[in-house]
């Protein structure tokens, strides 16, 4: 466990992660009504049931335990709970946005940039967020850990290239991994020697701190490779004490923690709420890294925010913190060799 963590607030903050894990919310009256909310808030049933079929909902309690009581619009609550409006058909909201089909190196390995390549460890996230660019993402098909291959195909075409000197460990979420599978794969690309640095892109940390444990520090303060841990927190109120606590000690391995974003209407689009989050995130040892413009898949156009309104609230978080607590306003466009800086100007 995590040293400096708070004592327990709730009963489930003794439970293990993966007791956690199998305790999260999954139904959404449930979830409302244990903040005291009306099951109305989701709207048209049918609709529902199949946005829930789609991509059901998925929040450990200890995420629910941030969120404020009696507030439909609270922006924790926002990112999770599945809602009617998602069934909508938009213009522009849909289909491969990203490019990623063209990306395909080997199953599970997707390779965009020079030096980096990207490895969907697993299919399986601790939270599913409503506004994910993976919500439709099939990775029955597509992912690097199937039954008989595992990562062989994959890790293979990376020890195979030189020039991969980063490799991102990406999902999913990687963590959802439990420290042995991990452990497999750092030692492998370890072997590897021209893997310099391990990235893992992970949300864990934020949703369920209890994932941070001696096991995985032991594994990173191990690994030969540089250790990047890129999180990814919206709001200031996703980070608790526990969840300091929790980012604490993956600094603690040597670990560069950076922060990743996405810019969400109705969760953080607005100056005060993006400068809040970074301070938090300074507080806890992180830096903000990239605000992501939302990728327009299916089912998400209700959290776009307009590229004025980004460019504006950049103007806004540039004249408000130090230079080193902003992020990178970007946006992914398929096909060009990096994320696309959109600037303040
Ligand atoms: C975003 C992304 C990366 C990482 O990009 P950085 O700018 O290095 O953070 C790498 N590979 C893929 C496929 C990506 O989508
Ligand atoms: S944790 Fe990341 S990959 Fe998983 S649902 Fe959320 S945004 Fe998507």
């Amino acid at each position: 466990m995590v040293t400096n963590s708070p004592p327990a607030r709730h009963s489930a903050a003794a439970a293990s992660w993966q007791q956690q894990l199998a305790e999260a919310i999954r139904d959404p009256v449930q979830l409302l009504a244990e903040l005291g909310l009306e099951p109305a808030l989701l709207g048209d049933a049918a609709a529902v049931a199949r946005a829930q079929a789609q991509f059901p909902l998925r929040v450990p309690r200890a995420f629910v335990a941030r969120m404020r009581r009696g507030d439909p619009r609270d922006p924790l609550l926002r990112q999770v709970l599945p809602l009617a409006l998602e069934q909508a058909a938009v213009p522009g909201f849909g289909g491969d946005p990203l490019g990623e089909a063209a990306a395909r190196r080997a199953p599970g390995l997707l390779q965009k940039y020079a030096g980096r390549a990207l490895l969907m460890t697993t299919s399986a996230c601790a939270v599913h967020c409503r506004y994910c660019f993976r919500r439709d993402h099939d990775y029955a098909q597509d992912q690097a850990s199937g039954e008989s291959g595992r990562w062989e195909q994959a890790l293979a075409r990376v020890a195979a290239d030189p020039s991969i000197e980063e490799l991102i460990l990406s999902g999913g979420d990687p963590l959802s991994l439990g420290n042995a599978r991990l452990a497999e794969l750092v030692h492998r690309v370890q072997d590897m020697g021209h893997v310099k640095r391990l990235r893992l892109h992970t949300r864990t940390p934020i949703v369920l701190p209890a994932r941070v444990d001696q096991g995985l520090l032991t594994l990173l303060s191990g690994a030969a490779a540089q250790v990047l841990v890129v999180v990814h927190a919206n709001h200031a109120a996703e980070i608790d004490a526990e969840v300091a606590g929790a980012l604490a000690a993956l600094r603690g391995t040597g670990a560069t923690l950076l922060n990743q974003s996405v810019l969400l209407a109705g969760v953080n689009d607005a100056t005060e709420a993006l400068a809040e989050l970074s301070l938090r995130l300074f507080e806890a040892g992180t830096l903000p890294y990239y605000l992501h413009l939302l990728d327009p898949v299916g089912g998400v156009a209700h959290f776009d925010v307009s590229e004025a309104r980004a460019r504006q609230l950049l103007r806004e978080l540039n004249a408000r913190l130090p230079g080193y607590l902003v992020p990178r306003l970007v946006r992914e466009i398929a096909g060009r060799p990096g994320k696309t800086p959109v600037s303040s100007s």
